[in-house]
């Protein structure tokens, strides 16, 4: 078969360009082993793990009212699965009114060209361009009862096994992943300990950022730094993790060992018959999306550099501009632009130039804050803990970044991305009516107190 474009994953990086291209007059295949829209995000990432969280976010809330609900966690799960078949749905609608053929199977790689789509039987492709987007998966470190171990696609995968609430976890990690389960399951009832292999969290993010969630984290979880796993092993009823700490050999037991050590990414078999280049952390491309052989695409969390859907999608569309037309970019990924969210409790969101980098990289900022104690929404929610904080370049006064921790971060991190992606200033910032009586007033408040 002899098609314009192959894509081998239908998830965030995958779906978007197919529908774009096929609009365009392009003919399109793509594979999914899963046979349904929507990539592991959907699947078993971010659309179940944050129905999780609004609900626990409504248990947390409901103590306002002494309300004391008893959590079933059946149910949790079982809303869970009813989000998951909504979307599943939506998405198959969605393929229907495009001329995209998609085909429930695995895409196995020939040459930069050719590829074979392993389903109910094997079909021969030939594509001018290959958009690769398969996404990523779980790390598993090398441990003995690594395989006792769940990760959060066990916790969250449609349809999971796991439908009873934890009494006792341990979570390997010291990651997003990690924090965001470490704290909704405490909410929930869990009694949660976190082993952290050295003795920070959250690498990769502004040093202030992440030693001020973690002192508003529940002091109920208990976290153990430097504390290396060493072995899992199955007790009578339950699991022993065996991890060493100063030096010493120590015990934990638990019903449920989570293990969120990462993701790597998933390279389709024969990818080594191409020429396309991979580093540490996957494919190389670069802000074009486009590989070391140019008519082969990689989009989303398989070139490792923004691991998120709405990253993934904007990626694919990049992708997709570019094979439009002919090749020759003409549209870019802006990075830097990506806002990102910890959806532990509290939350954390924050997007471009934070102090950290601004420091490293000698750019000059100017700070303005709005606490959430001031905040009436807060105040409402009795959520007053953290801030609103914003980062403009000194001499302009353009927004070059932010962060927000506390009540509303993931969705008030797109007031301040979508400002900063435009080139907005503190002026227009602070020019601005944010509603009221909702957490965005700290937006133009915060720009307001610089003047
Ligand atoms: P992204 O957000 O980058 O789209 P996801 O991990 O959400 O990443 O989705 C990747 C999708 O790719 C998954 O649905 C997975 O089943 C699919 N996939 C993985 N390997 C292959 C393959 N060899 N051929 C086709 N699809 C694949």
């Amino acid at each position: 078969m002899d098609v314009d474009v192959l894509i081998a994953g239908a998830g965030g990086a995958g779906y978007p360009a197919a529908f774009r291209l096929s609009k365009a007059g392009f003919s399109v295949i793509m594979a999914d082993p899963k046979g349904e829209l929507g990539g592991n995000c959907l699947y078993q990432g971010c659309v179940p793990s944050k129905t999780v969280r609004e609900l626990t976010q409504m248990i947390k809330r409901a103590k306002l009212l002494n309300t004391n609900i008893d959590v079933n966690f059946q149910l949790i799960q079982n809303h869970k699965d009813k989000v998951q078949e909504t979307r599943f749905k939506q998405h198959k609608s969605e393929l229907s009114e495009t001329h995209v053929e998609f085909i429930k199977g695995e895409v196995e790689i020939v040459d930069n060209h050719n590829a074979i789509i392993k389903g109910d039987k094997d079909l021969n492709v030939r594509a001018k361009y290959i958009i690769l987007a398969t996404g990523s998966e779980p790390f598993r470190p090398k441990f003995p009862g690594e395989n006792l171990c769940i990760t959060s696609d066990d916790l969250y995968k449609y349809k999971s096994p796991i439908r009873e609430l934890p009494k006792e976890m341990v979570i390997i990690g010291g990651g997003y992943i990690a924090f965001e389960a470490a704290t909704m399951f405490n909410i929930l009832g869990t009694k949660v300990h976190v082993l952290v292999r050295s003795d920070k969290i959250l690498r990769g993010i502004d040093s202030k950022l992440s030693s001020t969630l973690l002192s508003l984290m529940d002091k109920n979880i208990d976290i153990r730094f430097n504390s290396p796993v060493l072995e899992v092993k199955k007790n009578s009823k339950s699991l022993d993790v065996i991890f060493s700490h100063n030096g010493n050999k120590e015990l934990l037991t638990a019903d449920q060992v989570l293990l969120a050590t990462g993701r790597s990414p998933v390279y389709p078999k024969g990818i080594e018959k191409t020429e396309v280049k991979t580093d540490r952390k996957g494919i190389i491309v670069d802000n074009s999306i486009i590989t070391s052989v140019n008519n082969i695409f990689a989009p989303g969390d398989i070139n490792g550099i923004s691991m998120f859907f709405h990253s993934a999608v904007r990626q694919s569309l990049v992708a997709a501009h570019n094979i439009m037309s002919g090749g020759t970019p003409i549209d870019y990924m802006d990075f830097n632009s990506v806002p990102k969210t910890i959806f532990t409790f509290p939350p954390i969101a924050y997007i471009g130039i934070t102090p950290d980098i601004a420091k490293k990289n000698g750019i000059e900022i100017v700070e303005a804050s709005y606490p959430f104690a001031k905040d009436s929404r807060a105040q409402m929610y009795e959520e007053t803990e953290g801030e609103i904080r914003l980062f403009f370049e000194k001499t302009s006064l353009r927004l070059i970044g932010g962060w927000i921790i506390g009540i509303d971060a993931p969705s008030l991190i797109n007031e301040i991305g979508i400002a900063m992606a435009n080139g907005l200033t503190a002026r227009q910032i602070a020019d601005y009516a944010d509603q009221h009586p909702m957490t965005n007033e700290g937006v133009s408040y915060a720009a307001r107190s610089i003047f």
